[in-house]
Parts: C-alpha cells; structure tokens; sequence
C-alpha cells in the first residue's frame, strides 16, 4: 500500500490539474520552440550565469500549469554517438506565459561551468547551449512534464516554499499566478531563498525584480539566505526558517497550508532538521501524512 492510498481523497489537497486538451511531447518526436528572449538575471559584479529564457510555444498546442517542467534535448551527440539525454527544467512563468501570452514558456537556466580536478574547465552541455541561444534561435524541446508540484486550488491555502539557485523558478510561476493573475490568494506565502549574494538572486535585483516587485501584498514575505556575503556567518535558507521558526511551525501545525521546496538536494536535510527540532519525533509521521495529503512537496536535482 503506498502512503497515498491510506489517506481518505477527503482530506487530500485540491489541487489545479492539467487541462485534458494539453500536448505533451516525446523525446523522439519534439516540439521546435523558437527564442523569444534570453536575458541575464544575475548582476555583472558576479560570475554565476542565470538567465531569463522565453521560448515561442506558438501552434504546439502546449498548455502548462505552474509547477511542471520543460525538457531540453541538447543539438549533437554524446562521445559513443547516442544523442544527448534530455535535461530538465522548471517551467517559470504562469501558465498565461511571459509578457501575458499563453504562447511562451519560460526557463530560468544557470549556465553550468566548473573546473574538474585536473583544472579543466567543464561546460556543461544542456545549460551552456540554452544560454548562448541567440533570439530567433531553435531549441528541441520536450513536455510538459510533473503531476503533483502544483498549487492548490483553494485560495485560502497558506504556501510555504523554499529554494536556493534555480530552485527559484517554480515559484516565479506560482507568484506570477497568485499576484499577477489570480489576485484573490487569502492565505499567506512565505518565501525562503538561499543564494550566495544579492547579486545572485535571481527576480530580486537591480536587474529584474520579478518577483520583489509582489513584496508589499499583505499576504507575502520574501527572505533572503545569502550564503557568501560575510564569511565568518554564512545563512542558509534552513537559518532563515529557523529564525521565522514560530510562524512557519505555527502555518504547519494548524495544517492549512501546502510546502514546496526546489532546488538543490542538500537544502532538504537542513530544513528537516529545523521542522524535527520543533515537533520532535512526531515529526517523521507528520511529514508522511502531509505527502500523503499532496501538502510536501519536493523537486530537488
Ligand atoms: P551536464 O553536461 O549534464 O554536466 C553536469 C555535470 O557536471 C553533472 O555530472 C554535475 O554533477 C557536474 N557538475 C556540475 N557543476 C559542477 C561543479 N561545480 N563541480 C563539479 N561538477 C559539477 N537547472 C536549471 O538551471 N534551472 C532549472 O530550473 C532546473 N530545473 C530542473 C528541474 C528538474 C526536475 C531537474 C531534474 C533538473 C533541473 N535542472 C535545472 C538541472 C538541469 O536539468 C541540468 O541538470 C543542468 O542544467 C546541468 O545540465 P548540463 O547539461 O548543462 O550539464
């Protein structure tokens, strides 16, 4: 029996679901998406690459929802010859699309570029390829895909969501689909990003404020963990959550709310800890309740 099935549909969390008419695309035979924009979002003063990528999603019949992910099949082949395997990403616009137009679909892709032990430097394939991409260029492109990393549809819900880097991209989406469209969210939404600076965080700079420009709703908080600024006190996001520790326990335990957390894997353990500080050992049970109910939810790569 899986943890889903113990848990009567009653007290599972409504979520939105994907129209039926929505395409999705294979591997095999993708959709030929055209650039509409690449733009940077991290400022000149660092080396870390993140960028803003708009694909024209026109006569594909793609429909998303906020919380899937878009596959990318890299141009070439691999050294034996097979093509490249597909690389993931989130999906970071709402699904009426950038710029209001349903017909886009946005990524936010940080260009992978590291030294191996030798001191060669790596490129790696599926970034690198997406941030050079020139406006008019083409990439392959394959999806949507995810089930469950979706908002609920009940606009009284309390959101918790945690991300470090790109973890950040499912919840522009979100945000853009709360603020920009929905308008009617009661309930509150807390934030909590961890990059290394300010000049890193991505929808919150002098570059694009995406997302900083939703911070005087009533309803929304937004915290920064910035992990290099001051090196004898590096903050991570479980450091943030556990300075706001009584609000965030407080949302859990009255159980009206959905938690979502993206990004890279080892943030998980961190936040774990902080939640199992606070509710001790029935803490395990807790969680497994709420995956089972669709309020944890987790994508980390
Ligand atoms: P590859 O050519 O695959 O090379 C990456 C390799 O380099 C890996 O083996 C990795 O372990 C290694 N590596 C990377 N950095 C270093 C380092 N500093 N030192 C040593 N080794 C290193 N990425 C995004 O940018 N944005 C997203 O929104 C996003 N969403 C994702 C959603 C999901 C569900 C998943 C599974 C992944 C997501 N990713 C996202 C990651 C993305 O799919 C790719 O894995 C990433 O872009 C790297 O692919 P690449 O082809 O550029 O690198």
């Amino acid at each position: 029996m899986t943890a889903d099935s113990t848990v009567p549909n009653a007290l599972k969390l409504v979520k939105y679901d994907i129209p039926d008419s929505a395409k999705t695309y294979k591997p095999n035979a993708p959709f030929i998406a055209k650039v509409v924009a690449n733009e940077r979002l991290t400022e000149e003063g660092t080396q870390v690459d993140i960028r803003n990528i708009v694909f024209d999603l026109t006569d594909s019949g793609i429909q998303y929802i906020e919380g899937q992910s878009i596959g990318i099949i890299p141009p070439g082949t691999q050294a034996d010859g097979r093509p490249h395997r597909v690389r993931l990403y989130s999906i970071a616009s709402a699904r009426t699309g950038e710029y209001g137009c349903s017909q886009t679909v946005t990524l936010c892709v940080k260009r992978v570029l590291f030294q191996d032990e030798q001191g060669v430097e790596v490129y790696g394939i599926a970034s690198n390829f997406l941030c050079n991409l020139n406006v008019g260029e083409t990439a392959a492109i394959m999806g949507p895909t995810g089930r469950t990393f979706f908002l609920p549809a009940d606009d009284n819900v309390n959101l918790l969501m945690v991300a470090a880097g790109t973890g950040i991209a499912p919840f522009r989406a979100f945000i853009q689909r709360i603020y920009r469209d929905k308008k009617t969210w009661n309930g509150q939404v807390r934030l909590f990003y961890g990059v290394r600076n300010a000049m890193e965080s991505a929808y919150m700079n002098s570059r694009n404020d995406d997302i900083a420009q939703y911070m005087s709703h009533d309803t929304f908080e937004a915290f920064q963990a910035f992990s290099h600024v001051e090196p004898s006190r590096k903050v991570y996001v479980q450091d943030q959550i556990a300075s706001n520790k009584d609000e965030v326990c407080a949302i859990i335990a009255e159980g009206n709310f959905s938690f979502y957390l993206c990004g890279m894997k080892a943030m998980e353990q961190g936040v774990e800890d902080v939640l199992r500080g606070h509710f001790g050992e029935q803490w395990e049970a807790m969680r497994t309740r709420f995956k089972a109910e669709g309020r944890w939810n987790i994508e980390t790569y």
